[in-house]
């Protein structure tokens, strides 16, 4: 670096997606910023403690599913300890009726579940074993669903699932965008039975090859999930401008120059080689519009819903029903019902509320009710106490509460997202070094942020270190290399030998 301002790559926002990308950078031997706007970390994720509670406000649980976020929780493993979703989670409620009906999880209470007729039952069934019709346009979740399980097992078990990831609308979310093996299986017309145990078998047939999963299923973090991103935003100490928001950047002939704006009002000038934008999709397109025009009328066509959290703590005794269950969702065919569903929060992870109390978590909003965050904390609390009030038989008042309003926080990704984020890449990819990660992109879920966080800082070091040895520099004899191993997605050990990005021969070509 020549001065404090300047870095080989500046990653702008610090939520899971910045803090990762900076962190993967750093820990490859670049020379590394991250410009936060916020006095704290995290983005979405914020957990607070209160009272003896834990109180997850964004992001609740993970489910590890790709080996770059075991190997992002590995690296902080002496910092945080990891907290798996106790067994009665498995056990999920759908409201229906007035009632909480537990979701079927095999043949037999399939069967005899009230939750769905007769018809649908065997509609769901035959669903199963037959191939589905799939045509060459890309479906929504509903068509899917319907096609392939009939109206009423869309309409109730798969809308109120939907609802719990995307806060969305199915008869809008395209199946391939938001979840793609999905979306192969669907457009390859496979009957789901046979795809199933042919999975089955390939995933026993090459177990012995597959990488080890260190965890399984949902996990949480002792402290909260708050305090995997506090630690990773510790461990990049200085290189973590909290409190400084990138107003705007522009190329310039050695890479781009970024103006910042701090909370005391001072400003400041960061010059970069590379820039990663770490932004919502709204923010990215703002910061993009003058250097890629094109990008920002892309980036408005990705909408993204509102939603309301309130994390509301009982006395143990005022709540009659055992909350023995992850919660409950809401499907879309009991439009009556003003929540989006609860979550039984330390039926989950005991560490949530102290032993004398419970916790639990509503959501308030989503395509459901577009307009909730603007409602005052005391008519959500209302709301929420009327709805729950005979479903969960509580006595009394909740001893504990906290409001925490999400604005255009989850994308959607509706029917044509996929090509949207194809032609917004390729504008984008006019400006060489220049690059997006972030929850619109290709996930919305920690796991999907974490993961092409990390491809992309892996992709950065590479160019880094193909580029130094292509175009050598008087010093690049002598110029150290930094080599760091990481597990690849596929579960191969794989080596990123990148130079630093700060070494002498990067800082004689700025
Ligand atoms: C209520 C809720 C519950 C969720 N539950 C789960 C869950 O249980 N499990 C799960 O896997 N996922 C969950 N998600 C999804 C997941 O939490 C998010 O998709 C993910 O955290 C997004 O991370 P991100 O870093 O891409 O964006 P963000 O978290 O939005 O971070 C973007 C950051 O950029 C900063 N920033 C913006 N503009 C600038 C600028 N100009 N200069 C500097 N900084 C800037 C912002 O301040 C922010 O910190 C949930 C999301 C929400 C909203």
């Amino acid at each position: 670096m020549t001065d404090e301002n300047d870095f080989d790559v500046l990653v702008l926002g610090g939520g899971i997606s910045g803090l990762t990308t900076a962190w993967q950078l750093k820990t490859g031997g670049a020379s590394v910023g991250l410009l936060e706007s916020a006095e704290s970390v995290g983005g979405c994720t914020r957990t607070e403690r209160r009272d003896g509670f834990l109180l997850e406000k964004g992001p609740f649980n993970v489910m590890v599913r790709d080996p770059s976020f075991e190997d992002l929780l590995g690296d902080f493993s002496e910092d945080l300890s990891i907290v798996p979703a106790s067994a009665t989670a498995k056990k999920r409620y759908i409201y229906r009726g007035g009632r909480l009906l537990a979701v079927p999880t095999n043949p037999v209470s399939l069967m005899t579940t009230p939750m769905l007729s007769a018809g649908a039952k065997c509609r769901l069934l035959s669903g199963l074993v037959a191939s589905g019709r799939s045509g060459d346009t890309e479906a929504t979740i509903e068509q899917a669903a319907t096609r392939r399980f009939g109206r009423e097992v869309a309409d109730t078990m798969i809308s109120a699932v939907i609802s719990g990831v995307f806060a969305g609308d199915i008869a809008r979310l395209s199946l391939p965008a938001c979840f793609p093996s999905a979306g192969r299986v669907d457009a390859a017309a496979r009957s789901l039975l046979g795809y199933g145990l042919a999975s089955a078998f390939r995933s026993k047939r090459d177990g012995g090859a597959r990488r080890k999963r260190r965890w399984r299923g949902l996990v949480s973090i002792d402290g909260g999930l708050g305090a995997l991103t506090a630690a990773i935003g510790q461990r990049l100490g200085d290189d973590l401008m909290r409190g400084t928001r990138a107003e705007a950047f522009r190329a310039t002939a050695s890479g781009f120059e970024v103006d910042a704006r701090c909370t005391d009002g001072s400003t400041r000038v960061f010059r970069c080689r590379r820039l990663v934008l770490a932004s919502s999709a709204a923010e990215a397109g703002r910061l993009l519009e003058p250097v890629v025009p094109q990008a920002q009328p892309m980036t408005d066509l990705i909408e993204s819903a509102s939603l309301v959290v309130l994390n509301l703590g009982f006395r143990k005794g005022d709540i009659g029903h055992p909350l023995d269950g992850f919660g409950f969702l809401v499907p879309r065919n009991e439009p009556d019902f003003p929540l989006m569903g609860c979550l039984f929060a330390d039926s989950v992870f005991p560490h949530h509320a102290p032993p004398e109390n419970r916790l639990l978590r509503v959501f308030i909003g989503g395509a459901r009710d577009p307009n909730a965050i603007t409602y005052s904390d005391d008519k959500l609390v209302r709301t929420a106490e009327s709805a729950l009030g005979d479903l969960l038989h509580v006595t009394g008042h909740p001893v504990l509460v906290d409001v925490c309003r999400y604005d255009a926080a989850i994308p959607q990704y509706h029917v044509g997202h996929a090509e949207k984020i194809k032609q917004l890449r390729a504008a984008v990819a006019q400006q060489e070094n220049l690059h997006l990660v972030g929850n619109y992109l290709e996930g919305v879920s920690l796991n999907d942020c974490v993961r092409l966080a990390t491809q992309t800082a892996h992709g950065l070091l590479r160019k880094e270190h193909h580029e130094s040895i292509t175009a050598p520099s008087p010093d690049s004899a002598t110029a150290t290399h930094a080599t760091h191993r990481r597990d690849s997605p596929n579960g191969t050990r794989d080596t990123v030998d990148a130079r630093p990005l700060g070494s002498p021969a990067v800082r004689a070509r700025r």
